[in-house]
């Protein structure tokens, strides 16, 4: 790559790539884009990256990302700290936000449970999640994606919560199976709450 571009377009490429869904087509193209912009736009983008990465920090007590800690909806006093809707990534919560239909607060495990890939329970936000099911807490929902991995874990999350007198409940079928949670719509996601089922 090195003998074809200049060297600091070789290195934007480079790190280009490294982006999820980005190709080496797409980094040259996005390369190319932001070499013909305006200094201003590009410098623009550049600190909004480190900005946000420098601001942006997860929730001490929901895993959520935020730049307060707690964040906007651990510290909401209208929302329903007795009921925990556990997913797997912080886009989860812009995906269940978005039904304004739950009116719980939130758990991110930051991942499931998969083997394959040597993660484990150790791996995920687990630990930090039994830790938060206090005798307050009424109702744990685990709508983690309706996938092998996603269901996995629902099962191990069952099994070790329910132990502690907490009802814990599953999200309803009816969510394409083997989908992400953030790419399924508002309705079937609202759905998917109503009609959970208890395991
Ligand atoms: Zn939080």
């Amino acid at each position: 790559m090195s003998r074809r571009y200049p060297k600091p377009l070789a290195r934007l490429i480079e790190e280009l790539v490294r982006l999820p869904g980005i190709g080496p087509k797409t980094a040259q193209r996005l390369a190319f884009f932001l070499i013909s912009q305006p200094p201003a736009e590009v410098e623009s983008l550049a600190a909004a990256i480190v900005e946000a990465k420098r601001r942006i920090h997860y929730c001490s007590q929901c895993f959520h990302l935020t730049e307060e800690d707690p964040c906007a909806i651990c510290s909401d006093p209208k929302r329903n700290h007795r009921f925990i809707c556990v997913v797997e990534e912080p886009r989860d919560v812009i995906a269940m936000e978005r039904t304004k239909s739950f009116d719980g607060v939130y758990h991110v495990l930051h991942g499931a449970i998969s083997p394959l890939d040597g993660i484990g329970p150790n791996q995920l936000k687990v630990k930090e999640l039994v830790a938060r099911v206090t005798p307050e807490v009424e109702e744990v929902v685990l709508a983690t994606d309706p996938n092998v991995e996603g269901e996995a874990t629902a099962m191990y999350l069952a099994r070790v919560l329910k132990p502690l007198g907490v009802k814990v409940t599953r999200m309803a079928h009816g969510m394409p199976v083997g989908s992400d949670l953030e790419y399924v719509d508002e309705v079937t996601l609202t759905k998917a709450l109503e009609g959970r089922r208890e395991l």
